[in-house]
């Protein structure tokens, strides 16, 4: 069966052969446990929707440790080559090096490939414990913008050259003093890199049926920076959606409190009440969509609310490729003990899968899932908190799932 590669046509839609190349990097620590495991569950589910007439052929490519072994770099040029080649990749948690050359793989991954989204799908799966009285209420997408904010990695340590004349500068240009003492970091915000992300988080709200789009800022404080991403995401929604949107200030004076059919709310929340917010009325929210400080503390909060990073999918996604991976580390300390819960890399399959227009595989692995953890045969992490569980090894919870497709 010849395998060929991914391509996007003019207009960007994907065109997917029926037998896809796509490459994945295993990762560090638990990533070669949990990437056998997920590709287990990838190729069941593949073939039990699609019989022979699909399957994907893995390409591995490396980043890390492991590509730091073999190659000495952490991010070899070829692994972002193939990437850009294969339009999708699909990667395990990576070691961030501690002091050493590349500040963050997984930061620099996301930036030379202009990955501006990262996606993070938050739903309760029942039978899974959690700290939330009614944990089916949260069913949340994080539309994080992943390549600027206080992440752009504009920072100088207190005391360096760099930080001196931006301290100068600032004192000479505005009369305002900054300690001499103090490290300096800059946060950018554009309105190319705000625009974009929102615009995506629209479309996705219309295009799946959701409610509300809620843009989560700290506006009223960095007027602009977080405030501009406010506007300028009102802004992109009103020009490129027009009557497919409505806000809530036109909901009250046009609707009488009521969304029309087919329209999506946008809405606006300060970011330290869309803490409370996701804890107290969980039901009121669908799509967020945040800059990338907001976004990481707030992808992380939600999927407490559901049990936790074991099982929190994620993607990042650009114009013209897209990588799924798990979001939680490389928990060392259980590396190749077959041990961890493999769910997070398995569900970032899953959304893979539907980015690739494979539906049908996805649903399997989501409903395979949910049948598992319902059949409370779980691997360690879940097995400690639930009545009556039987723990399994990596491996084992992977091939439970894969019968239960
Ligand atoms: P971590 O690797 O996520 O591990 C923290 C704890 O979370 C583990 O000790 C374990 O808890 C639990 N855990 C993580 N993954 C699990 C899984 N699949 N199944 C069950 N439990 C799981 O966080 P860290 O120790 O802060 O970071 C370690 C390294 O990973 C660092 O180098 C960090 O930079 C890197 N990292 C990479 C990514 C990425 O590649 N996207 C993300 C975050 C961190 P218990 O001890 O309670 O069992």
């Amino acid at each position: 069966m010849a395998h060929e590669k991914i391509e996007i046509s003019e207009d960007g839609t994907l065109i997917v052969p029926d037998n896809p190349r796509i490459p994945f990097i295993e990762g560090d620590g638990i990533g070669p446990d949990i990437w056998q495991a997920s590709k287990i569950v990838f190729d069941a589910a593949v073939n039990k929707a699609y019989g022979r007439s699909r399957a994907i052929e893995w390409v591995e490519i490396l980043a890390g440790e492991k590509a730091f072994n073999q190659t000495g770099e952490w991010l070899p040029e070829k692994t972002v080559a193939d990437i850009k080649a294969h339009k999708i990749a699909i990667k395990g948690p990576l070691t961030t090096p501690v002091g050493k050359g590349i500040r963050s793989v997984n930061v620099a991954l996301r930036q030379v490939l202009d990955l501006y989204a990262c996606i993070r799908p938050v739903k309760y799966i029942p039978g899974i414990p959690g700290p939330m009285l009614h944990p089916e209420q949260v069913d949340m997408v994080v539309f994080r913008e992943n390549t600027e904010d206080v992440y752009a990695g504009l920072e100088w340590e207190a005391g360096s050259e760099m930080a001196g004349k931006v301290i100068d500068l600032i004192e000479s240009e505005t009369g305002r003093k900054i300690r001499s003492d103090s490290g300096i970091g800059i946060k950018p915000i554009s309105r190319t890199g705000s625009r974009r992300l929102v615009k995506m988080a629209v479309e996705f709200a219309i295009n799946h049926g959701k409610k509300s789009v809620t843009l989560v800022h700290k506006g009223n404080i960095m007027k602009f920076t977080e405030g501009a991403f406010l506007r300028w995401g009102y802004e992109v929604a009103a020009e490129a959606f027009g009557d497919q949107v409505v806000t809530e200030s036109d909901l009250w004076e046009n609707f009488n409190g009521e969304l029309p059919d087919g329209r999506v709310l946008i809405k606006d929340r300060i970011a330290d009440a869309m803490f409370q917010q996701i804890l107290l009325r969980p039901a009121e929210y669908d799509v967020l969509a945040t800059p990338n400080l907001n976004g990481d503390y707030i992808s992380d909060a939600l999927a407490a609310t559901v049990g936790g990073l074991g099982m929190a999918p994620g993607a990042n996604i650009g114009y013209s490729c897209a990588l799924f991976e798990a979001t939680h580390g490389t928990a060392p300390k259980y590396a190749g003990l077959d041990k961890v819960n493999p769910g997070s890399l398995i569900l970032s399959g899953a959304m893979m899968l539907d980015h690739l227009g494979w539906g049908e595989a996805a649903d399997r692995i989501r409903c395979g899932l949910e049948k598992t953890v319902a059949q409370k045969t779980v691997t360690y992490d879940l097995a400690r908190q639930m009545e009556g569980a039987r723990e399994m090894k990596c491996s084992e919870f992977a091939n439970a799932l894969a019968e239960n497709l």
